[in-house]
């Protein structure tokens, strides 16, 4: 409508007076004005329309404005809009219940967050404290948050200006097939190499002083690289074997992005913390947590834990994660997200590989998947550097844009994570999009 138009135009004008982004230098961005959203669409101030293939920032499960989600919101707020941690609430306490039947055997309690970096930050204070060690190892190419311990479990250029002496975090190189540091010629050598890798790393480190190995499942932000078969059970055991605690950052693969409600529960592995936010609740009220092993728990049965938010299990945005599960369940979106990973994206995305010589490799699974751009299908050099763009890039993503798709984009890759219930011709349509702008990049390729 016409005054949505206008509030957008005062957004805009007024966030470029006061607004501070993240990650971004102020004066060199032009952040684009959404007016109106409604399931995998939006509108912006200028009247234009999008699909959203990018789900936000891979949180909007369920898409926008899902009409018994607001309700639960609004139905909650008139009834108690904020308690405090201390008091027993019906929607926290619900939502811990289903949140633990979703999860493997053996961790049915719930700490809540306000979202995805303080859930990290926690689930490690809670290792330490249960082993009595320091050490925590993560991968490089990860993403674990913002706040000073998740940027520096973080292993992506966002650290690199966040490090902090004595955050005691050691990085390994993870299993990342079509870009394998150990030269694997396929998956079955990239998990054996890459877990002897890991081996070795605890035993250099020293492993009476690791406490935790944090892995996000399928890593998300750096590129969808889905781990190959055996590697996750191979780290289960690893860590079983030197007293480790697994901590699995199910923060963007949680909830259904993957096609299961975890993504581990593609390769039957039970972690002793998993930390969530994002889909938990498709961002509607912030949220995030961890849930917690019975072992772990136990740990601060007598103990205090010393750790705690004004907002931890906040009844808004618990009452969302309530209404946001049981519509996920009614409306079958997790086997949703697995029939479209498998019937539509991926085989769509497998005859844009086979047409387009700048697409190195596409993988994922669910509505999770990596486009990974190259300027030379042999050396795999990539579209843009590590860290960076690249005019191609920036042309890419201003024509998939420019024709109505809103991607997401991480340095050379665009990754297709609609939400898990966009209707299917949409889908396609977005698909569309990007195959025919694909030509852009194409024109890079070396001869
Ligand atoms: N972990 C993973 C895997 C993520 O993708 C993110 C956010 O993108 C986070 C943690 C941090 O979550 P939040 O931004 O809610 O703090």
């Amino acid at each position: 409508t016409h005054e949505d138009l206008e509030r957008g135009r005062r957004g805009k004008d007024l966030d470029r007076k006061h607004v501070f982004h993240s990650w971004s230098a102020q004066d060199r961005i032009d952040p684009m004005a959404i007016v109106a959203a409604q399931g995998s669409r939006l509108w912006d101030a200028d009247g234009n329309e999008y699909i959203d293939f990018s789900s936000q920032l891979v949180n909007t499960n369920i898409g926008h404005q899902h009409p018994a989600v607001v309700k639960a919101i609004q139905e909650q707020a008139a009834r108690l809009c904020t308690i405090a941690p201390p008091h027993a609430n019906d929607a926290r306490s619900e939502a811990a219940r289903l949140i633990t039947e979703l999860a493997p055997e053996g961790l049915n309690s719930v700490f809540f967050t306000n979202g995805g970096a303080d859930a990290n930050e926690h689930a490690v204070r809670m290792a330490r404290l249960h082993t009595g060690r320091q050490k925590v190892l993560t991968a490089y190419r990860s993403f674990h948050g913002g706040t000073t311990l998740a940027v520096n479990l973080t292993g992506d250029p966002r650290r690199f200006a966040n490090d902090t002496p004595g955050a005691g975090v050691v990085h390994f190189m993870p299993a990342y097939t079509y870009r394998s540091y150990f030269g694997s010629a396929d998956e079955t050598e990239e998990a054996e190499r890459a877990l002897r890798h890991l081996e070795d790393m605890i035993v250099l480190e020293g492993p009476q002083n690791i406490a935790a190995v944090m892995l996000e499942s399928i890593p998300g932000t750096a590129g969808i690289y889905t781990p190959p078969p055996g590697y996750l059970t191979g780290v289960r055991e690893l860590t079983r074997k030197y007293g480790i605690m697994y901590i699995a950052d199910e923060v963007m693969a949680g909830f259904g992005r993957s096609g299961e409600w975890f993504a581990i529960d593609h390769w039957g592995v039970q972690p002793d913390l998993i930390t969530f936010a994002k889909g938990v609740n498709s961002g509607y009220v912030p949220l995030g947590g961890v849930i917690i092993s019975d072992e772990i728990r136990q740990t601060f049965a007598e103990r205090a834990y010393p750790g705690g938010l004004t907002y931890s299990g906040h009844p808004l945005a618990t009452a969302a994660a309530v209404a946001t599960i049981n519509a996920m369940r009614e409306e079958a979106m997790v086997e949703n997200a697995k029939r479209l990973g498998a019937e539509v994206i991926g085989p769509h995305l497998e005859k844009i590989e086979a047409n387009h010589p700048s697409v190195g490799e596409v993988r994922g699974m669910g509505c999770f998947w990596a486009v990974e751009l190259v300027t030379d299908p042999e050396t795999r050099e990539p579209l843009a550097p590590y860290g960076g763009s690249s005019e191609a890039m920036d042309r890419l993503t201003a024509e998939i844009k420019g024709n109505g798709v809103l991607p997401f984009i991480n340095f050379n890759r665009i990754h297709v994570v609609p939400p898990l219930n966009t209707p299917d011709d949409e889908v396609v349509e977005g698909l569309q999009v990007i195959d025919r702008a694909l030509d852009i990049a194409d024109e890079y390729v070396e001869r």
